[in-house]
């Protein structure tokens, strides 16, 4: 079970973005976190993942735990370490490197497994294998966001944290994207997804829990949800 409980996020000393935010994922469930521009969504991320610190964050209150020992104290790579991969905004593939390159710095953290991971990944992504020596910067945003989602697998994560990441691609390739979250999770990974487009999020997730200002104004069973929208 990875659990955020109460947490209060600070920017800059003094900017309060998160106001006492708790959810839960529990092993092997599809989480969606959702809710509009601002609202606090990537904040909540960052403090999971450990990325607070780079955008001058802070958590001020509460806690982050996995399976019940806190990890809001390690850094980002014993995070991922510990099973939490990630899929931050913006996709972020080394442009410059191949594919390849790209899937052995993300298995960077658990280097034994890296061949392991190449051959998940691959299986998952055939269009990835038959371009793994491709520059990362020539593919499409949709073959570069499975990239990222390949990348964040090579350290076979218990949880797979995504932010946004149908943002900006046509809506065939929003529903391959889904399609490929839903088998990564039938192969036992568990996915936390944090989204905008609510209608792929709640289609995929059991739970969902809705960001508003800070704090969760709403959460329950995902097709619960699905109906309010
Ligand atoms: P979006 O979908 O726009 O990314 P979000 O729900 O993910 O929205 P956050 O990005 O977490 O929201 O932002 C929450 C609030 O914190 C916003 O008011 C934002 O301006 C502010 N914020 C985010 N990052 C920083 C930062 N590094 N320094 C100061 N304020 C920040």
């Amino acid at each position: 079970m990875l659990a955020v409980e109460n947490l209060e996020v600070v920017y800059d000393d003094v900017l309060l973005v998160l106001k006492g935010v708790s959810l839960k994922v529990p092993d092997g469930a599809v989480v969606a976190l959702l809710g509009a521009n601002g609202a606090g969504k990537t904040t909540t991320l960052r403090a999971v993942t450990g990325l607070l610190g780079l955008h001058r964050g802070e958590i001020t209150k509460g806690r982050v735990e996995l399976d019940g020992r806190r990890i809001d104290q390690l850094d980002a790579p014993e995070i991922v370490r510990a099973g939490i991969g990630q899929v931050m905004e913006g996709r972020r593939v080394f442009a410059e490197l191949s594919v390849e390159e790209n899937l052995r710095v993300g298995g960077y953290a658990k280097a034994k497994q890296i061949p392991e991971g190449l051959d998940r990944v691959y299986g998952l992504f055939p269009l990835l294998a038959e371009r793994r020596r491709q520059v990362a910067g020539y593919l499409s945003g949709g073959e570069q966001q499975m990239l990222a989602i390949g990348r964040a697998l090579m350290t076979s994560p218990r949880y797979l944290i995504l932010d946004e990441p149908s943002l900006g691609l046509a809506p065939l390739v929003v529903a391959q994207i889904r399609d490929l979250l839903v088998e990564i999770n039938r192969q036992g990974t568990a996915v936390l997804l944090v989204e905008q487009n609510a209608a792929m999020a709640l289609r995929i997730a059991q739970h969902a829990f809705v960001l508003e200002v800070g704090r969760v104004s709403v959460s329950g069973p995902a097709g619960e949800l699905a109906q309010t929208q």
